[in-house]
């Protein structure tokens, strides 16, 4: 049987938990364990869907088409493992589960109750992925802050599971914050001591501090917090704040986390760990060799998760290359014919962002003119692979007002078009064409050079595609579809071989770059950037010296 491990946070949100149990989770598989993670999210929409980015941050999807929380996003970039519909669940699939049951008669002549119903069914939920075989250690992250209203049936619920199961099966990690006041130059634990409180009310004790801080804290302190929170003296674990979330688990094992969760449930802890390729990797994102600065053109710049995997896609990608990836936001809405050149200029390259809706998107396509023309490595992802396609056809193609559907429903040269099987399809939720699809990739193209194979799989989040009709003239003008769906035909790569980089693909790519596997689109991407920089100093320097 698998042993459980819970993650709760307590004092604020934001603290990390999604980064603690990815850490955790990479100890503990370099010591030889299967590890998995799940997150529950405590608010009602049955997945984040349907949340606007500002709201919660990037949707991230799974192999299976699920989507999810961002922090599953780091499960798989630290344990390179893939996740599934199972590892998130929310409060809304919760409930929908439940009264589904309810109308077919499950519960015929009981009332249903938030306890046992509910709580049975988080229950499920929570032990299913530990009961498959597949993984001997479950961690189990609960969104949200321990006293909230919404989180309670899952504290109720890992109560009960700890009642159940033996003790050395499950282990409560609490992590918490430990604020520094400024003026009386003071670490100050009583926020943590209150959340503990907070939760020894429903009934959990938990076995293990984790105290995020922004400096060091003492071993008096240790000693303080272990008393008053009721935990063992090395079961006070410190979360110092670092410059880079793959540099935690690194600070983790300092902290002896893996061993003491280990101890604690009764797990050997003879194999030697082995994070070599870890080390490695964090030496070169501590240490770039050089660096390349690269647009990313996008509507939600303002929030940095919105856009969360493409920045971490870049991390690695830089690492690969040893060089450092500096990305410029770039506000798409704020880009336009007259400004271009003077807010693109300084850029090695362009990436512009997946979305959704009209805002920003001339904004887009200015950029994208500018990159084809003036040869800058661009690489488009989804949206930004559908304004390819339309500014190829405005400008190189004459077509005066060539759009998408999605924006302009009467455009006279619809390129990008919505696809037939969701023409029919009136619900939002959970309807796109979602995860993994099957994509072949033509010889001698460049996406075939970047991956080095002819198969690929890649994952999916969208309504609209390059509508086919058109693909002829497209080829013909130098705009190439060098990836296709084998199954349906379907465009899911385009690039024009006349510029040195120059790609757009239909799927999400950074939604599978991880630090054991960087994405050969964005490690290409960086290349090309690196290249580009180089060629452009070069000529600098001819004119110069010409001059
Ligand atoms: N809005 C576009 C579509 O639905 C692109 C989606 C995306 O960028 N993820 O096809």
């Amino acid at each position: 049987m698998a042993k459980y491990i819970f993650v709760t946070g307590g004092v604020t949100s934001s603290l990390g938990k999604g980064i603690f149990a990815a850490s955790l989770a990479k100890l503990l598989q370099a010591r030889g364990y299967r590890v998995t993670i799940q997150k529950f999210d405590p608010y009602i929409n049955v997945d984040p869907g349907t949340l606007n980015p500002y709201e919660h941050g990037e949707c991230y999807v799974t192999e299976d088409g699920a989507e999810t929380d961002l922090d599953l996003g780091h499960y798989e970039r630290f344990l390179n493992i893939p996740t599934s519909q199972a590892n998130n669940v929310t409060t809304g699939r919760v409930y929908q589960t439940v009264i589904t049951k309810e109308r077919e008669g499950a519960y015929l002549g009981k009332t249903v109750q938030v306890i046992p119903h509910i709580t049975d069914e988080i229950k499920r939920r929570m032990l299913l992925l530990g009961q498959t075989g597949e993984f001997d250690i479950v961690i189990t992250e609960i969104g949200g802050t321990v006293g909230d209203i919404e989180a309670l049936p899952y504290i109720e619920t890992l109560r009960q599971i700890r009642w159940e199961l033996e003790e050395h099966d499950t282990l409560v990690c609490h992590l918490t914050l430990i604020p520094y006041l400024k003026s009386a130059k003071e670490l100050k634990t009583k926020p943590t001591q209150h959340s503990v409180k907070e939760l020894q009310t429903i009934g959990v004790r938990p076995d293990i501090l984790v105290c995020r801080t922004e400096m060091e804290i003492t071993d008096e302190m240790r000693k303080k917090l272990a008393l008053f929170c009721n935990v063992e003296r090395d079961c006070v674990i410190q979360a110092l704040d670092v410059n880079s979330i793959y540099a935690v688990p690194i600070e983790m094992q300092k902290e002896k986390a893996d061993l003491t969760v280990l101890r604690k449930l009764q797990l050997s802890a003879e194999k030697p760990i082995d994070l070599t390729k870890w080390n490695e990797f964090l030496e070169k994102v501590r240490n770039p060799k050089g660096e390349v600065r690269i647009g990313l053109i996008g509507k939600y710049i303002e929030l940095q998760d919105a856009y969360k995997s493409i920045h971490e896609s870049f991390i690695h990608g830089g690492a690969a290359n040893n060089v450092k990836v500096i990305v410029e936001s770039v506000h798409s809405e704020h880009l336009d014919e007259s400004n271009v050149h003077e807010a693109l200029r300084h850029l090695d390259g362009l990436l512009v962002a997946p979305g959704f809706g009209n805002r920003g998107i001339e904004g887009k396509i200015v950029a994208i003119k500018y990159a084809r023309e003036n040869k800058i490595p661009f690489f488009g992802i989804c949206l930004g692979m559908q304004c390819a396609v339309i500014e190829f056809a405005r400008n190189v193609l004459g077509m005066k007002g060539a759009h998408s559907t999605e924006m302009n429903p009467n455009t006279p040269h619809p390129v990008i078009d919505m696809m037939e099987a969701q023409k029919k399809i009136k619900n939002k939720g959970g309807t796109m064409r979602l995860g993994a699809y099957r994509c072949d990739l033509k010889a001698d193209t460049l996406a075939l050079r970047l991956y080095g194979s002819e198969h690929i799989s890649e994952r999916h989040r969208h309504r609209f595609e390059f509508n086919n009709t058109y693909l002829e003239q497209f080829e013909n003008a130098g705009m190439l579809a060098s990836g296709k769906n084998p199954d349906n035909g379907l465009v899911e790569v385009v690039e024009i071989p006349g510029n040195p980089f120059f790609i757009g693909v239909q799927y999400h790519p950074e939604l599978k770059s991880t630090v054991d596997n960087p994405h050969p689109l964005f490690v290409g991407l960086v290349k090309a950037a690196m290249e580009f920089k180089a060629a452009l100093k070069t000529t600098t320097v001819k004119e110069t010296v010409n001059a």
